[in-house]
Order: structure tokens, then C-alpha cells, then sequence
């Protein structure tokens, strides 16, 4: 289990990163979702133990990581934003030199453990082939096979989804869901598919402060004849968009279908209720800070 408490990142300028961030979470796959600037990569390298916070505690399986970053060390995967590779060099003889400085332990050689890895994340094929002619999905697989290395307790991936096309997002989010089985996986993201896809609960950040931690069913369930939908004429669109807390606008076949989240009950004339989606719920926990009725709706509004 990962513990986290009061977690509190001020850089220099100051720039409060993170306002106080408290979590608990166990095995399997959790989601942090948020908006570029919330906080993710400051949070997830503090996670990683890369960065130091002002304040605050981390624990993993009940162990203090701050204070041990080595112990963490052996214990962890680490899927940065931004991956280094040698271009040059081939996907195998990349996974043995990251092998190599994480010091994993490999005791039937460190050859068999890369090919096992390769093979893990579908790259076998490619693994001859220099890290140059990969494709974005091809290096975040490989990226994710340097992770898993040293088979760690807690797997973090920064953003993984970014870039990838929608076939190599796919076989990506495989990959994640079979590795989240018996450990803590925790994926940060600003794409909400990424957290409808594949986790069970997760958090929104937003200016450096939870305002939502539940599960795609409850976020949802939250704004249950809320969402109302209707299709309107383009102009008439900025009166709407005045009146009423627009969520989307969507072109559907040429026409603008509208979303309004509708705390209250009433609703513009034409629209009518929708099922809401996580989309739904995301964009409302961005516009207001908080779902209807659920606990974070009790914290304080959050004005960024
Ligand atoms: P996210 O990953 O959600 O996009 P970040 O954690 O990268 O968010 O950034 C959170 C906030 O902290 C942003 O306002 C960003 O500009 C700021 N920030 C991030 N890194 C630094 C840094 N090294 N120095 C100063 N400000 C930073």
C-alpha cells in the first residue's frame, strides 16, 4: 500500500506545485487526472523519490521512502514524461545498459532477463532494431520493460499515453492493466479515456489540490440527471454559453450538440437528460472544483 500525507512541493519563485496532498492506495491501477500545470510530474517524481518535497510523507508498505531512498530504489519503476534513450543504439542493448544503472538483479544473467522483458511487452521483434526506428509506442513499451526490471512493488508512468496512436494506446493499456494485477501501478494523465479505460479509482489534481478521489461509477453516479443535452443553432450558442455551465460542444454530422451540467435540476428548452460521462464529471470538477455530493464538494473551492 502507498501512503501519502500532507504533501506540500514549493519551487522556487514560489510556485505552490502542491497545496497538500493526502491518498491511500492500494494494489492495482490508479489514476491521477488533471490538467497540464496541476501538479502531476511534481507529484510523481516526488513519488519516485527524484525530488524532494517542501513538506509532507510518503510511505510504501508501511516504509518511510523519503528518508530511504534507496530502499524505495529496489522497490521501484519509474516511466518518466520525458525517457532519454541513445537513439543509436538497439532496443536490447538499451534495456541492458538501463538494467545496468538500476543495478537490477538478474540471477540468470542479465541476456535472458532482457529477452524475458522484450517479450513481456510484445517488443521481441524489434529488439535488433536501433531505438531511432521506433515509434512512440514502441519506445514507451520499452521504456516500460526498463521499469518492470527489477519486478518493483510501485510502477509509475508520467503520461504515458501522450502522443500514441489510438492502436498503440490500445496495446499499451493492455499492457498496463496485466502489470497493475499484483502491484501498485499509479498513471498519471490529462487524457480521461486513459482513467474510464482502465481504472477502477483514481484522483483529479487541479491546481496542486485533490478535488475528486473515487471511481469512474461514482463520478459518474454523481451527476445522474445533471448532464442535460441539446442541439442548437451556432448563434445561439454565446447566449447559452452565458446562461448555462456548457460542459462540451460537440459537432455531431454537422450540428452543435451542447452539454450543460445542470446542478439545480432545470434546463435549457429542447435539452434533455443524458447518462453523464467521465468527460462529463472531469469537466465539471475543472469548471467548479468539486461533484455534487461527494465529499470533496465539502473542501474548499479552489479558484485557479
Ligand atoms: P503537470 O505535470 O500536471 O503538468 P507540473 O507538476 O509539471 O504539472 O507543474 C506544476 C506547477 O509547478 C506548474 O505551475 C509548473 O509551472 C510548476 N513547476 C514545475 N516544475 C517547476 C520547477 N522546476 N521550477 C518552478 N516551477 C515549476
Amino acid at each position: 500500500m502507498l501512503q501519502v500525507s500532507g504533501l506540500v512541493k514549493v519551487y522556487p519563485g514560489p510556485v505552490a506545485a502542491l497545496q497538500g496532498v493526502d491518498l491511500e492506495v492500494t494494489a492495482g491501477m490508479f489514476g491521477l487526472l488533471g490538467p497540464n500545470g496541476a501538479g502531476k510530474s511534481t507529484f510523481m517524481r516526488i513519488l519516485a523519490g527524484v525530488l524532494e518535497p517542501t513538506s509532507g510523507g510518503v510511505r510504501l508498505d508501511g516504509h518511510d521512502t523519503i528518508a530511504d531512498p534507496q530502499w524505495l530504489r529496489e522497490r521501484l519503476g519509474y516511466l518518466p514524461q520525458d525517457f532519454g534513450f541513445y537513439a543509436h543504439l538497439t532496443g536490447r542493448d538499451m534495456l541492458l545498459h538501463l538494467m545496468r544503472l538500476k543495478g537490477v538483479n538478474a540471477p540468470g544473467g542479465p541476456g535472458p532477463l532482457a529477452d524475458e522483458l522484450l517479450r513481456r511487452v510484445n517488443m521481441s521483434f524489434a529488439a535488433q532494431r536501433p531505438v531511432k526506428s521506433y515509434s512512440g509506442g514502441m519506445r514507451q513499451r520499452l521504456g516500460i520493460a526498463q521499469a518492470i526490471s527489477g519486478n518493483p512493488r510501485l510502477l509509475i508512468v508520467d503520461e504515458p499515453t501522450a502522443g500514441l496512436d489510438p492502436e498503440e494506446r490500445l496495446r499499451f493499456y493492455h499492457l498496463l492493466a496485466e502489470l497493475a494485477e499484483d502491484r501498485v501501478v499509479i498513471l498519471s494523465t490529462h487524457i480521461v479515456e486513459d482513467v474510464a479505460v482502465l481504472c477502477p479509482r483514481f484522483a483529479v489534481i487541479r491546481a496542486g489540490r485533490l478535488v475528486a478521489l473515487t471511481t469512474p461509477r461514482a463520478a459518474r453516479a454523481a451527476l445522474e440527471g445533471r448532464i442535460v443535452e441539446g442541439v442548437v443553432r451556432p448563434a445561439e450558442l454565446p447566449a447559452l454559453r452565458e446562461q448555462w455551465q456548457v460542459t462540451q460542444e460537440l459537432l455531431v454530422e454537422g450540428h452543435h450538440r451542447v452539454r450543460v451540467y445542470t446542478p439545480g435540476g432545470d434546463r435549457p428548452l429542447g435539452f434533455e437528460a443524458v447518462a453523464p460521462s467521465l468527460e462529463d464529471a472531469y469537466l465539471v470538477l475543472m469548471r467548479t472544483g468539486a461533484l455534487p455530493g461527494t465529499e470533496a464538494a465539502a473542501a474548499e473551492p479552489v479558484n485557479a
